[in-house]
């Protein structure tokens, strides 16, 4: 999509700091980082959110997923723990319509959130 922030992100129209790459996702950092890490898992297709996921897209989203841990594991977050988010709708909170994954780790966090 040409106006789609994240679609610039990944197509690297827009700078940002990326920190993992593969044929189907992007991970970079957030550029309002919520804890000492905290990383947004895109992928390369454009999809506004969870909502407009389908059954075909049921590996993409496995693999965005499995990511999240093997990042986090890499990063030595898998003993303390992690959170992953996908904010889903305005209400939710989501600003940018590219389905995203936030991995968040590195301090304590509470539940439930706000
Ligand atoms: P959400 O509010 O769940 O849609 O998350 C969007 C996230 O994108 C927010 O945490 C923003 O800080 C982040 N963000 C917005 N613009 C950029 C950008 N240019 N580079 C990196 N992260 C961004
Ligand atoms: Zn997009």
């Amino acid at each position: 999509m040409s106006d789609c922030l994240f679609c610039k992100i990944a197509e690297k129209k827009i700078p940002s700091k990326i920190v993992h790459e593969d044929d189907r996702t992007v991970v970079f950092e957030d550029i309002h980082p919520q804890a000492p890490t905290h990383l947004l898992i895109i992928p390369k297709t454009h999809l506004a959110s969870l909502s407009e996921a389908k059954q075909a897209d049921r590996d993409l989203l496995g693999h965005l997923l499995l990511l999240c841990a093997t990042i986090a594991e890499a990063r030595g977050l898998t003993q303390s723990g992690y959170r992953v988010v996908s904010n889903t709708g305005a209400q939710a909170g989501q600003s940018v319509f590219h389905l995203h994954l936030h991995l968040l780790g590195g301090r304590p966090m509470h539940w439930p959130p706000g």
